[in-house]
């Protein structure tokens, strides 16, 4: 019978995940049998947890600082997308074997994403098996601000930020199906890599936005979370789809990628945000304020379903819905 096998628990976790605390509402964090953490009053408290499979969530050769640091954005940009602040994480950890380079780098970049963030870790466990990584974060938003998928009306504009695509063409440069040499193969390689939460649009989108998600499964995906949680239907406007420079200098307009990538494909983890026509005004000048751009590319209608549609009046038929993990 396979039974849990701890991988020498203590001397790991004290070895590479204790850190000196860099937030006084930690009251016990790794140490102890459980971490005490300090809520700030009128607060609630915002949990979300994510598994990072090897070989599912990313290819078997991904270096470990970069998986160390995707397994703490994708948790943020959970709490990104519902409007919180981050605070605490726990991490959860199994490996087919203690090699301690491997943790090394695994463990900066776990931190680099932490500490960007201002992220604590407060508890950790590993064990032995398949190379997994399960992170929980905890966040802060003042009681009843967190946004939800649910809000969205009728007439509200719908809004990303930063450019997408460029995470799924990454993706196709790190398996193999693309070869380019340019310098903009190492940047959309850092998408896919090194995402970064939206933590700062997060906040500011509070009392603003009516609904928001974060886009991990590919665009048309995760609108259609929205639009099931808030029982309305949306039209997506494809030629104002926001694409980086690396992303046009790489893709012709004339490849199916050109659409597939931007609509379909996962991990750019950019946010989608519904807001009020009343709203919208004030939502662009603070999005400006705070330096993250955005772009309006479609709106909420009470009719059902979702309508991807061209300036010439074509409907595009995506080839996926919703984003296939690598595998
Ligand atoms: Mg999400």
């Amino acid at each position: 019978m396979l039974s849990h096998m701890p991988l020498s628990e203590f001397s790991l976790i004290d070895q590479y995940f204790r850190r000196s605390q860099l937030r006084d509402d930690v009251q016990c964090g790794i140490g102890d049998d459980a971490a005490i953490l300090r809520v700030p009053p009128h607060t609630d408290l915002v949990a979300a947890i994510d598994t990072l499979v090897a070989g599912v969530h990313f290819p078997a050769g991904t270096a470990p600082a970069d998986i160390g640091y995707k397994a703490m954005m994708v948790n943020l940009s959970d709490l990104a997308a519902m409007g919180a602040e981050p605070a605490w994480a726990t991490l959860a950890l199994t490996l087919p074997e203690s090699e301690p380079d491997w943790l090394t780098a695994f463990s900066e970049g776990f931190f680099a994403g932490a500490s960007s963030c201002n992220v604590a870790l407060v508890g950790g466990d590993t064990t032995r098996g398949p190379l997994t990584i399960t992170v929980q974060v905890q966040g802060f938003v003042p009681e009843g601000r967190a946004i939800r998928r649910s809000g969205a009306q009728a007439g509200d504009r719908l809004f990303v930020t930063g450019s997408l695509g460029d995470a799924g063409l990454g993706l196709m440069y790190a398996t193999g199906q693309r070869r380019d040499q340019d310098d903009a193969v190492q940047q959309v390689l850092r998408r896919l890599n090194r995402p970064e939460a939206r933590i700062s649009a997060g906040l500011a989108m509070r009392g603003l936005a009516s609904a928001a998600i974060d886009i991990s499964d590919g665009l048309l995906g995760d609108l259609q979370h929205i639009l099931d949680a808030s029982d309305c239907g949306a039209t997506v406007w494809m030629d104002d789809l926001p694409r980086s420079s690396a992303f046009s200098a790489l893709v012709r307009p004339d490849e199916a990628s050109w659409y597939d990538l931007p609509l379909s494909a996962g991990d750019d983890f950019e946010l989608l945000i519904s807001v009020p026509e009343a709203r919208e005004a004030d939502f662009v000048a603070t999005m400006q304020q705070t330096g993250v751009a955005v772009t309006a590319i479609g709106h909420i209608e009470a009719h059902p379903g979702l309508r991807c549609i061209a300036r010439d009046g074509v409907r595009y038929r995506p080839l996926v819905s919703g984003y296939q993990h690598f595998s």
